[in-house]
């Protein structure tokens, strides 16, 4: 009998197979016409993305963390504000509200969706308050309706963070289109993907879209470049990936659909483990599985005397069987050493802090097999039951 092959986390190579040809022209044609920089693939983009989403403006910049950046810098938050988000998230959306210049305020997150708790908000709010940035993690939608009236009623701006939630929705309306406006990674594994960094910022209000051209580019006008009308900074999504985009972006309902089909796969072979909590897809929303993320309870404590979690365990066992996974994120940005001078003790996000020792992302992107997604859950199921 011959050993089953390995199955990894996550690979990137299946889908450029698939889509080779339209890919290779795609880049061949801006060889081609050698424009780089802020060009009519660029503009295109932005228009289709715009287009998708069913918003008035979409501007292409350098990075999701950008994005964060200069729609929180167009917003004008700056130095002295606060600006409430989840600390159970990926640190880049705390470290884009540290570049604008303000300080990220951390509330919990609700135990089903692992999303923003709009319960944590009143007691979260100062004098500083400017702006509320949900995240709409691993493809999961954040229970927007409570938010938005929260921030309406307290005058602050909402920016959803949307690196994780391509084609995701919350009572039927497309995750980017609620905030005043919203921010897109494009890095490499997300649901729409470059090859090498881009994102994108979303809004309806035409002067929001219009500063953030300006800043993405010096602060130049389209008008009068060499003349910086306001400071900026360089951060702009340049032709290659945006050509690259255009191409991802016609696949991106298809790959979501075989996301949620693969969630199926797995939710069907994984039903009934005790010890085991599937990812929640809420009736309020359409979850797009940019991860598959279960929950293995550590209430008995740690696993071993090493301090590891019954989820370690589970994560080793897999690993001998070469099946890969990850941890998104092992360790709140609260807790991260990086920012613990923000001051915030263990035991503040109780919430956040028992995900972080409980989850595993399990393999999931559009091109794994529906066999190997069995295979996992047998492997998981056999950890469980021995
Ligand atoms: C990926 C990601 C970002 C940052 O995007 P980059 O393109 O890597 O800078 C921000 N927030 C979340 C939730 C992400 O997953």
């Amino acid at each position: 009998m011959s050993t089953p092959h390995a199955i990894p986390f996550n690979l990137t190579r299946p889908q450029y197979l698939e889509l080779k040809a339209e890919i290779d022209a795609a880049v061949g044609q801006v060889l081609e016409d050698s424009w780089f920089i802020l060009g009519k693939q660029g503009t295109a983009f932005e228009e289709e993305f715009a287009t998708y989403l069913g918003a008035r403006h979409a501007v292409g910049v350098g990075s999701g963390t950008a994005a964060i950046h200069l729609a929180l810098w167009a917003l004008g938050v700056g130095a002295g504000d606060e600006v409430i988000t989840v600390a159970h998230t990926a640190v880049a959306t705390a470290a884009a509200i540290e570049q604008s210049g303000a300080r990220p305020v951390f509330v919990d997150v609700d135990p089903q969706t692992l999303t923003l708790d709009p319960a944590g908000l009143e007691a979260a709010v100062t004098a500083r308050t400017r702006a509320v940035v949900p995240v709409h993690l691993y493809g999961h939608p954040a229970p927007m309706g409570p938010i938005l009236e929260f921030a309406r009623t307290r005058g602050l701006a909402v920016l959803e963070d949307c690196a994780q939630a391509h084609g995701a929705r919350y009572e039927g309306r497309l995750c980017g289109t609620m905030g005043q406006i919203a921010a897109f990674s494009f890095y490499p594994t997300k649901n729409v993907g470059a090859y090498g960094d881009g994102g994108a910022v979303v809004t309806d209000d035409p002067a929001l879209a219009e500063r953030v051209r300006e800043i993405r580019e010096y602060g130049w006008t389209p008008a009068r470049r060499y003349v910086s009308r306001v400071r900026g900074t360089n951060s702009r999504l340049d032709e290659i990936q945006a050509a690259i985009l255009r191409v991802k972006l016609r696949h991106l309902e298809a790959g979501n659909e075989r996301r949620r089909r693969l969630a199926d796969v797995y939710g069907a072979a994984l039903a009934g483990l005790e010890p085991l909590t599937l990812p929640l897809e809420m009736a309020w929303g359409r979850h797009v599985y940019h991860l598959y993320v279960v929950r293995v309870a550590a209430a008995d404590g740690p696993w071993n005397e090493a301090g590891a979690t019954r989820r370690d365990a589970l994560q080793a066992f897999l690993r001998r069987r070469e099946i890969g996974t990850a941890i998104h994120y092992p360790e709140p940005v609260h807790r991260q050493p990086a920012y613990l001078d923000l001051g915030y003790d263990a035991g503040t996000l109780p919430e956040t802090e028992r995900a972080a020792r409980e989850i595993l992302s399990l393999p999931l992107y559009p091109e794994l097999p529906e066999a190997d997604a069995r295979r996992v859950a047998a492997a998981v199921r056999d950890f469980f039951t021995g």
